[in-house]
């Protein structure tokens, strides 16, 4: 099975249903092929051989891309691709492909850490305003800061734009160490999220996130026997403003509520979901994926028809 997997390139197997161009060394993105959308959010990683939509949540392997896209059952997509249907690659170009996603892998948590070691204290700045903007009134975490860096950079040149606003919040792995941040971009002295629409009519991500995003999480709290993951950090910091003794765990992204390190002293987890389809897929993921691992999951959502944990509390209905 591992054989088959690894016998061609994820991209050529996924070129049959959606065009895909080149963002990194190993990584595409295109339209996911499997929900509607109008801005590419779906990625290919030919050296890990995975798949992954923002948007949906869809992720997996060749095989599980030709089950879930081409119908095929799990026996026929391992002979589809054990057959000639596919280019194959040889082993020195697997090689090579690892190593160049390890390299990869290092440069982006080398910039995280960079935009990390520039931020500063949260307290009176625009990253303050901003939480407080949307009902956040108890001190913030230290692994919520305030920077200025790029919205925009070449990842083949290294050119970078302007600076922008943004509250910074750490991504720790399961060992603690930051390996990442989700930035959060800024208007109007941070009262309001970053917000522009593209020339071709899409809204341009007020969230970026750099690093080792898979695996990590915005930690509000230290590790403890029982957890609350959620979607985004607005929701993790307004759970934990009303759960002040409950460690609260933000994957930043619904497809990656499933994917949190998690430390052995945890044995009981809450997901706080979102509501709406992704939300409640993300949830049901997760919970599978945690269930997995010996833990005891529960869920909770918002009272509809609040959409997340902050529209709830700022009594934002939708
Ligand atoms: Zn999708």
């Amino acid at each position: 099975m591992e054989e088959a997997k690894a016998r061609h390139s994820l991209s050529d197997i996924v070129a049959r249903h959606t065009n895909l161009k080149k963002r990194g060394p190993r990584e595409l993105v295109g339209l996911c092929p499997f929900h509607s959308e109008r801005s590419p959010s779906f990625e290919v990683n030919d050296a890990k051989g995975t798949y992954h939509c923002w948007g949906c949540g869809a992720a997996g392997d060749a095989i599980r891309f030709l089950v879930n896209k081409e119908g095929m059952t799990f026996i026929q997509a391992v002979e589809c691709l054990m057959g000639e249907a596919f280019p194959v690659i040889s082993d020195e170009e697997r090689a090579k492909r690892k190593a160049e996603d390890e390299r990869d892998m290092a440069e982006r948590i080398a910039l995280a850490r960079s935009i990390w070691s520039r931020s500063v204290p949260a307290s009176g700045t625009p990253a303050e305003v901003y939480a407080r903007s949307r009902g956040i009134t108890m001190d913030l975490p230290e692994t919520v800061r305030f920077v200025m860096t790029p919205r925009w950079r070449d990842p083949e040149t290294g050119e970078v734009g302007r600076d922008f606003p943004a509250m910074a919040c750490a991504l720790q792995d399961g060992t603690g160490a930051v390996v990442g941040v989700q930035c959060v971009f800024l208007a109007h002295g941070g009262r309001r999220k970053y917000e522009r629409i593209k020339d071709d009519g899409t809204r341009a991500k007020a969230k970026l996130s750099y690093g080792a995003v898979i695996g990590s999480a915005f930690r509000i709290g230290p590790p403890s026997d029982h957890l609350i993951i959620c979607e985004g950090p607005e929701d993790g910091l307004t759970l934990r403003q009303q759960l002040p003794d409950k460690t609260v765990w933000v994957a930043c992204g619904t497809a990656l509520m499933p994917r949190v390190s998690i430390p052995s002293e945890v044995q009981f987890i809450t997901l706080a979901g979102d509501n709406g389809s992704a939300g409640r897929v993300a949830v049901d993921e997760a919970t599978a994926a945690y269930m997995r691992l010996g833990l005891a999951v529960g869920a909770i959502f918002p009272d509809p028809p609040f959409k997340d944990w902050n529209d709830q509390l700022r009594g934002v209905r939708n």
